[in-house]
This record gives C-alpha cells, sequence and structure tokens, in this order.
C-alpha cells in the first residue's frame, strides 16, 4: 500500500480531485490518501494557504497528487505552488504535451515534452519596491550553474531514457547575458556528453513562433522557470487545451503531480471542468510508484474517452452538454 498526500485545491480543484480519486481506485492502485488543506481552503480552517501539516505529510509520504492552487494577482499571498516546489527541492517540472486522435486541434501527432526548471529565476521570489512610493520594482532573477546542470542534465537522461532523440534548449541569451547566458553555457556543455541526441538552441521569441508554426519538429524542451511555465500552456494549446494537459514536479525526495492548469474560477462550481488533466498527472503519479498496470488502464480509458468525444466536457466539444462528473463516469465504464 502506498500512502499519498491528496491535495484537492482551489476552485476546481476538488471536482477534478474527486473524480481523480475514483478513477484510481477502481483501477486497482493500492493507494492510501492522506486529505489534506492548503491553498484559500486552508486559509479559512487553519488561517495559513501551506499549514505545517500540509508539509509534515509530505515528509512522510514523499508523493502527493496536487489539485490547483489559487495565487491572489499581483498582492496577498505568495504562491504555494511555488513555496511546496521549493521546499522539497522540486527542480524538475515535466510537462509533456500528446496529441489525441480525437480531439480537433491545429495539430496531429504532436508529441513533446517540456522540462522546465522550477526553483530558481524569476520565481525565486527575490522583489521588493524601490521606494515607499512604489515608484519602481525590482525582481531578481538568480540562476546557478548547478541549478542549469541538474536540469539539463535531467532533460537528457530523460531523453536517453524514453528514446527521444532531440533536446532543444531555449533561453533569452542574447539580452539576459548572464543568467540566460550561464543556462546556455551549461546546456551545451552537457549536450556533448550525449552525442547520440541531436541538441539546439533557439531564443524563446523564436521558439514560441516555431512550436506555433511547427512543433514537430521538437522533442524535448529544456528551459528556464518562467519560460517553461509559458511555454508549456502554449504547448497544451496545440494538442487541445489545458484540460489535457499533466504535469510532474520532481525532487530527490519527493515528488508532487498536478495539471498543468489553474483553478479555473471562471468555471468553477459549474461541473464543466475537464477532469483528464488531474487524471493523466495520477498516471504519472502511479507510474512513478511502479503501478503500471493501473496506470496503463486509466491511460487508455481516457484516451478512449478523449477519443470518442461524446462523453467529453466542452472544452473539447463546445456542444457537448457532459460535465466533469459524468466524464469520470465514463472513464470509470471504460476501465472495465
Ligand atoms: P487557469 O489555468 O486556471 O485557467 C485558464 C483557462 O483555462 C480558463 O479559461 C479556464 O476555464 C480554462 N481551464 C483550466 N483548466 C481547465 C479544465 N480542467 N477544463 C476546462 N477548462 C479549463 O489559469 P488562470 O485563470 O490564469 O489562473 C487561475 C488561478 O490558478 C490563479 O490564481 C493562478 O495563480 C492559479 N494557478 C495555479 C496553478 C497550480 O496550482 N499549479 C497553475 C496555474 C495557475
Amino acid at each position: 500500500m502506498h500512502k499519498v498526500t491528496l491535495i484537492p485545491g482551489d476552485g476546481i480543484g476538488p471536482s477534478i480531485a474527486e473524480v481523480a480519486v475514483k478513477v484510481i481506485e477502481a483501477a486497482g492502485a493500492k493507494i492510501q490518501w492522506e486529505r489534506v488543506e492548503a491553498g484559500l481552503a486552508a486559509i479559512d480552517t487553519h488561517k495559513d494557504p501551506l499549514p505545517q501539516y500540509v508539509l509534515d505529510s509530505i515528509k512522510e509520504t514523499h508523493v502527493a497528487l496536487k489539485g490547483p492552487l489559487t495565487t491572489p494577482v499581483g498582492s496577498g499571498f505568495r504562491s504555494v505552488n511555488v513555496a511546496l516546489r521549493k521546499e522539497f527541492d522540486l527542480y524538475a517540472n515535466i510537462r509533456p504535451a500528446r496529441s489525441f486522435a480525437g480531439v480537433t486541434s491545429r495539430y496531429a501527432d504532436v508529441d513533446l515534452v517540456i522540462v522546465r526548471e522550477n526553483t530558481e529565476e524569476f520565481y525565486a521570489g527575490i522583489e521588493h519596491y524601490i521606494d515607499p512610493s512604489r515608484s519602481a520594482a525590482e525582481t531578481i532573477g538568480v540562476v546557478t550553474r548547478a541549478g542549469s546542470e541538474r536540469i539539463v542534465r535531467y532533460a537528457y537522461e530523460f531523453a536517453r531514457k524514453h528514446g527521444r532523440k532531440k533536446v532543444t534548449t531555449v533561453h533569452k541569451a542574447n539580452i539576459l547575458k548572464y543568467t540566460g547566458g550561464l543556462f546556455l553555457e551549461v546546456a551545451r556543455k552537457v549536450a556533448t556528453e550525449y552525442p547520440e541526441i541531436t541538441s539546439n538552441d533557439k531564443i524563446v521569441d523564436n521558439m514560441a513562433m516555431q512550436m506555433v508554426m511547427d512543433p514537430h519538429q521538437f522533442d524535448v524542451i529544456v528551459t528556464t522557470n518562467l519560460f517553461g511555465d509559458i511555454l508549456s500552456d502554449l504547448a497544451s494549446g496545440l494538442v487541445g487545451g489545458l484540460g489535457l494537459a499533466p504535469g510532474a514536479n520532481l525532487g530527490y525526495s519527493a515528488a508532487i503531480f498536478e495539471a498543468v492548469h489553474g483553478s479555473a474560477p471562471d468555471i468553477a462550481g459549474k461541473n464543466i471542468a475537464n477532469p483528464s488533466a488531474m487524471l493523466l498527472a495520477g498516471v504519472m503519479l502511479l507510474r512513478h510508484l511502479n503501478e503500471s498496470s493501473a496506470a496503463d488502464r486509466i491511460e487508455r480509458a481516457v484516451e478512449d474517452v478523449v477519443n470518442e468525444g461524446k462523453h467529453v466536457t466542452r472544452d473539447l466539444n463546445p456542444a457537448s452538454p457532459v460535465g466533469t462528473i459524468e466524464m469520470g463516469e465514463e472513464i470509470l465504464r471504460k476501465l472495465s
């Protein structure tokens, strides 16, 4: 039996987490959930968006499935997502984007993986106003040689393990000559240790255009924190949107699995959120726990339902009256 911390999250989080738990249990995975609250829900109950008992739970289980957590925009408390990644040094954020045959999107057969550095640069939280009248603000992006090396090496090891052929490093080293320059220098050096893998690098603005024009030229993409965040939402848009995009945050001693999307306050409480991204994050979690047969069953069931296109939420089929719960039930039926 694996003990796993479950953070249902904010907004659409609890509804998609409920589907995920039901499906994971029905697939026969041996999981004992330790349910904890973080984010807005925890402010009500614990007066703290990241209570100590959540950290204690992950320290004990080493694995969590997490719903999205709301971060107030422009003011208010700092991101709990970022705090969790820093607390457990979850330096590698793996965000795959893969086409589904039945989903109408701009391209077919997209299959790429974004490997995003997850702890440094502009998400390190080093920022301030320069004076009391807030006439200007500064954010300091710290990029270290060690931090760059471990994420680039992770990307190449991932490529090698999964038989992927190419790694593209994305940067802005023409303008950010120090932070971007250091990341690129390290990436080019690490690349020489993997001669069987094709390596190239691209400036991020060109990369955004190239991904939209011809995503098939990319395989594994490794980049710094902010660019990885933006490009992974872009990548999800190439294959049918955020409702289908899972992610893993991996470190040496803990792993947190979640959808790429946020708490989607615009659709929360309406039973229209697509549970697939959260379920596919569950699949990544199960593979991490070596529960590969349950993982395969869930992945096939999600693919079947999404490809059939009948019992899917309206982000995949705008005419569909099907909701989160009904899509979850169909995925459950397809499991057997
Ligand atoms: P979002 O990802 O929540 O939503 C973007 C758009 O995608 C919205 O139109 C939303 O309705 C749609 N969408 C997202 N998930 C969907 C799903 N499962 N099914 C169907 N449609 C879906 O991004 P946002 O609105 O910019 O952010 C909302 C909040 O989420 C913010 O507080 C942000 O900080 C937080 N956030 C959290 C995480 C995380 O927990 N890892 C990630 C991103 C954003």
